[in-house]
């Protein structure tokens, strides 16, 4: 019986998309919204709850392969930015007594420069723009 449903269901599911990393994501919002119910027993936050959970099984059955692997992509896209951004801003307080850090405004680099108070000249070491920064504090 069990291996008959494995069986089926590893045909029903061939060619569709399944479970990837967005659609794994998409279970955090989901479970904020069903906490979020407990407390606040709105009509919006079930409705959105419900269309999120079909949302997700729709994307897991969706044969349209291309478009749900583009979804993914753009997702894991935006999640290396985000990343990105909260290392950065890891490291800006780790730093914070000792360096600041600045874009180069010719090709947009992020300069890590030792905390000297005023106008600092700077040499980018990635495009050998020369500029000024102000550091105030
Ligand atoms: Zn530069």
């Amino acid at each position: 019986m069990w291996q008959r449903f494995k069986m089926w269901l590893i045909n029903f599911m061939d060619g569709r998309n399944g479970t990837d990393e967005f659609g794994r994501f998409l279970l955090i919002p989901w479970l904020i919204l069903w906490v979020l119910q407990m407390f606040f027993p709105l009509r919006i936050l079930f409705i959105l709850s419900i269309a999120l959970i079909i949302y997700m099984i729709f994307r897991s059955f969706s044969r349209n392969l291309e478009k749900r692997q583009a979804e993914n992509a753009k997702y894991l896209q935006i999640r290396k930015k985000v990343l990105q951004f909260l290392k950065r801003q890891k490291n800006r307080l780790r730093d914070i007594k000792t360096h600041r850090y600045r874009k180069c405004p010719q090709c947009r680099a992020i300069l890590r420069l030792p905390l000297k108070k005023g106008e600092v000249q700077v040499d980018c070491p990635r495009c050998r723009e020369h500029f000024t920064v102000n550091i105030r504090l």
